[in-house]
């Protein structure tokens, strides 16, 4: 029988498969391109998981203060704490080499050596922003070349249809967290009255209640 593929609606839940627990990770890496991406994507699982220590580092936006002193109190908020980089994030989207983005995520985090990364996926999570996925490449590569490990790469699960409707989680995603309402709710404010997103902003749309994430583990 055809699977349905109509919009995730509130009835589908998920849990993530006893070995991806995440309360076994301790020491975790949030590696995105902008301020933001990680309260709009992994805000609520950040939130559900205060026992474990989170790091937060964006590749573009150190220059732009305004958007840097957001984060900061976006961080408090999450209770993690951050870095970030300063690489061009121009409106016209030039491609970055990817040797410097992976030098920049290397030379911002402090170790090498993390419990669980997590980053955007390698399509983006929309149609469609290059720093996504130049981000999510390099993470992958200095995962797949052992310049950076951790037991369990975690990567953004969401799709836009090519363009045709908001962000939604990807169906078959390994891992769907469905947010409490409090959790929810804290998110939404980090996005609202801390990046100052309009309610009708597409930051604020798509700070959904749902994260998804697929996993990869390190090559044996
Ligand atoms: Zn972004």
């Amino acid at each position: 029988m055809q699977a349905d593929k109509g919009p995730l609606q509130g009835k589908y839940m998920v849990e993530p498969k006893p070995r991806e627990q995440l309360c076994d990770y301790r020491d975790c890496a949030v590696i995105v391109a902008h301020p933001d991406d990680e309260t709009l994507w992994t805000g609520g699982t950040i939130l559900m998981h205060p026992e474990a220590q989170w790091t937060v580092v964006t590749i573009c936006r150190r220059s732009d203060e305004e958007r840097a002193e957001k984060f900061e109190r976006a961080l408090e908020q999450l209770n993690a704490t951050g870095v970030m980089g300063d690489l061009d994030d121009g409106p016209e989207q030039r491609p970055l080499d990817a040797d410097e983005v992976e030098e920049t995520i290397l030379s911002l985090l402090s170790s090498d050596k993390f419990d669980l990364i997590v980053t955007h996926g390698l399509w983006g999570e929309y149609t469609r922003h290059l720093r996504h996925e130049e981000t999510s490449r390099a993470v992958m590569s200095l995962f797949r070349h052992r310049k950076l490990s951790a037991r369990r790469l975690w990567v953004f699960a969401y799709e836009d249809g090519g363009g045709r409707y908001l962000p939604r989680p990807v169906r078959d995603a390994e891992i769907l967290l469905r947010l409490s309402d409090e959790v929810w709710q804290r998110k939404y404010d980090i996005i609202t009255k801390v990046y100052g997103f309009g309610a009708d902003s597409f930051e604020a749309k798509i700070a959904g209640r749902v994260e998804a994430f697929n996993t990869m583990k390190p090559r044996s």
